[in-house]
């Protein structure tokens, strides 16, 4: 094949390698297939095209309209997939492999689109939280707001996933409002670079949101400031190297690192040979180990075991790691491809060298490997049994990138806690278990060591997601030795792009920006009903105050017979008086609900389609009979959901004949545009 040359995509125009470039094998043959980098890289014209064109480009659309451009997107990608699977047989992945990285990265994308549309507002600031009273009139006030970060995300990512490790970090990017620069791992971005150019060519993103660099990233980290970020997937080393850059360190640009990690799997106490458990962990460790060659973040390295289940455990490993077919990873009979370049197989066989400093090697010899595998990045599954955890090093420091695990023993869930814990942090532990206990101490006792603890058993077996796939719904990154970094994990991987914002003020100035009705703030009552009037005309603040109406023993009486609701404080004076909370018989919350919607409907047909629920609702004072209630209801928040109708959210007071605050809650209408 043509040597392909890797472009960038600096300043809107792509730029072919030069002189300067690095050369990038064929995983599965060792022949040179690629070429990418150059001399020098042009960082005003980089930066300046995120900042001063991406960026305002980006910040002018809104929550939704960033989602719906990455929902656009990831249907982009789709149509274009298969040449991306095409492609990804040089890097030594196999079809299942690729789908991880491709499907996995495009999976990633659509969440980040439905979560956009859904939990973050159609505007550009995020509300984070609730009010907060600050003073006893309630004329000053305080809010949490989240605002795009002004600056670019540079996104430096480690070789293994070139199409997900780009998306992941994308998507949460770009739904914040943040122009990204992505810098791939150089072995594979002839890949990322694939899919850089279909994003690119899709015209859905605006200018300057999107650029890449293949190759060195030249002086760009010395020219960031105090409103970009920048986002690190790879080793502990140049982790280490990035984040203590004097510029960065000097403007207290945002570093997130996601770096290697020993991640453990432990088998339950419970989980004897002969169990469901037991299986399932063979299993899952036998598929971490050979999944991607083992080149996962999330791999399991450290597998432990009960003292009594050792046999049993290495048997069961060892035989289905010998069933493990290896080579070339376009046949579809196999299972296990090969590792990304024959440095990296060099690397991964020099620490598998330290492991062995405390470990003996029970499984997988590199020197009988198929015939086909002679040139390429090839390695078996690699087993090791650490007799001492204890007071072995290396296994608890050496990340072997590859299929490389080491199995240990341990006496109860204490000492295997114990063990685990002396890797210093990791992405996920892993738990086979039936026994909820076990999974309430390992929480409790080792859950700050890790990003994700994951249990598996009988009854989640059919639907688990594994022990190594990060999901976008939930935190991905860990504590210490695996970088401190947090992705993902739904809106808070979003938040790693926007600054968190204290606003104090008046009910009003709050209300307007946080663009939600504020008790305290100003109401408009007019005389036509708030019902009458479709979503697009519904002003925030627009409200109605009813007339009242009388609440009888009579009416809570043909209540109680009507629904069955019978409860001795509305029936029984003697017993209701007996109770801490009730003066006497009072009236059932559920009517006070029912009257306050006779009270405040308008019956006639119009632009409100149903009402859709109610939240925070609290009773807070009791309703005797021969009492009074009133309803105020104000239009609080609105939020279009389709080009027909949009979510209103009426905050609604019921008060009493003495203005007493009765019952509270916000209630939610779905209401046509006009
Ligand atoms: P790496 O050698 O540390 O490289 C990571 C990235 O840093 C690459 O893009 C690399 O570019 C870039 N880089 C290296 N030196 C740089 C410099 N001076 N300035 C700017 N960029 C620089 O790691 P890798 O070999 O690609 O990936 C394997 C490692 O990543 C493993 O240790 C694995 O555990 C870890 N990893 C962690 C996660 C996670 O989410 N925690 C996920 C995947 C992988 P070049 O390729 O051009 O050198």
């Amino acid at each position: 094949m043509n040597l392909i040359d890797v472009q960038s995509f600096i300043g809107g125009s792509w730029i072919a390698p030069d002189s300067g470039a690095r050369t990038i094998e064929n995983a599965y043959n060792g022949q040179v297939i690629a070429q990418a980098g150059r001399q020098s890289l042009d960082s005003d014209a980089l930066l300046g095209y995120a900042s001063d064109v991406g960026g305002p480009a980006l910040r002018a659309m809104t929550f939704h309209e960033r989602a719906r451009m990455l929902k656009a997107l990831a249907l982009h990608l789709t149509e274009y997939k298969s040449a991306l699977f095409d492609l990804s047989f040089y890097t030594g992945a196999t079809r299942a492999d690729a789908a991880i990285d491709i499907e996995g990265g495009i999976g990633t994308m659509f969440v980040y689109a439905s979560k956009g549309r859904r939990n973050m507002p159609d505007s550009s600031t995020y509300v984070d939280g609730e009010a907060e009273s600050l003073s006893r009139g309630g004329q000053f006030i305080g809010h949490h707001v989240c605002t795009p970060l002004q600056g670019v995300a540079v996104h430096i990512n480690a070789f293994n996933f070139p199409v997900w490790g780009m998306l992941e970090k994308l998507a949460p990017s770009l739904l914040a409002g943040m122009p990204v620069i992505v810098k791939p791992a150089t072995s594979t971005c002839y890949l990322a670079e694939q899919a850089a150019q279909i994003l690119l060519n899709s015209g859905l993103l605006p200018a300057g949101a999107l650029q890449l660099v293949t190759g060195d990233l030249g002086d760009t980290l010395n020219q960031l400031g105090g409103q970009d970020v920048v986002s690190f997937t790879g080793s502990a080393d140049t982790a280490l190297k990035l984040r203590s850059n004097p510029n960065l360190l000097r403007h207290s640009t945002r570093f997130i690192a996601e770096q290697d990690s020993l991640n453990a799997s432990i088998l339950g106490p419970d989980a004897h040979s002969g169990t469901p458990e037991f299986d399932l962990f063979i299993n899952e460790v036998n598929g971490e180990i050979s999944t991607k060659a083992g080149q996962k973040c999330t791999a399991i390295r450290r597998i432990l075991v009960p003292e009594e289940s050792l046999d049993s455990a290495i048997s069961a490993l060892t035989s289905t790691l010998s069933s493990i077919t290896i080579g070339d990873p376009r046949s579809e009979s196999t299972q296990m491809g090969a590792l990304v370049s024959r440095q990296q197989k060099r690397n991964v066989q020099a620490a598998a060298g330290l492991i062995a400093e405390d470990s003996e090697l029970i499984f997988g010899d590199p020197e009988t490997l198929p015939a086909e595998c002679a040139d390429g990045a090839f390695l078996p599954p690699m087993l090791y049994h650490c007799a001492n955890p204890d007071t072995a090093a290396q296994v608890h420091d050496t990340e072997a990138f590859g299929p490389v695990a080491t199995v240990m023993t341990y006496r109860d869930v204490d000492h295997a806690l114990s063990i685990i814990n002396r890797a210093h942090g990791s992405l996920v532990v892993s738990i086979f278990t039936h026994n909820s206990q076990v999974a309430r101490d390992v929480v409790a006792r080792s859950g700050s060591y890790h990003g994700r603890v994951y249990f598996n058993n009988r009854d989640s077996m059919h639907e688990s997601t594994g022990h190594g796939s990060p999901l976008p719904h939930l935190v991905h990154g860990g504590p210490g030795r695996a970088g401190g970094g947090e992705e993902l994990g739904g809106l808070r991987g979003v938040m790693n792009y926007m600054q968190r914002t204290a606003i104090q003020g008046s009910p009003d100035i709050v209300s307007a920006i946080v663009e939600s009705w504020i008790p305290g703030s100003a109401e408009n009552v007019s005389s036509s009903h708030p019902f009458t009037r479709g979503f697009n005309e519904l002003q925030i603040g627009d409200c109605i105050h009813t007339g009242s109406r009388t609440v009888s023993l009579q009416d809570i009486e043909q209540f109680a017979n009507f629904t069955g609701d019978r409860f001795y404080a509305h029936m029984d004076e003697q017993a209701a008086k007996r109770n801490p909370f009730f003066p006497g018989r009072v009236a059932h919350g559920y009517l006070l609900l029912s009257f306050a919607a006779g009270l405040f409907v308008e019956p006639d047909e119009g632009p409100v389609l149903a009402n859709t629920g109610l939240d925070n609702l609290r009773f807070l004072k009791p309703v005797e009979p021969g009492d009074s209630i009133k309803v105020r209801l104000t239009v609080m928040h609105k939020e279009p959901r389709t080009d027909d109708f949009g979510e209103v959210r009426w905050h609604t007071t019921l008060t009493n004949q003495r203005d007493e605050t009765v019952a509270e809650y916000e209630l939610l209408t779905m209401n046509a545009l006009k």
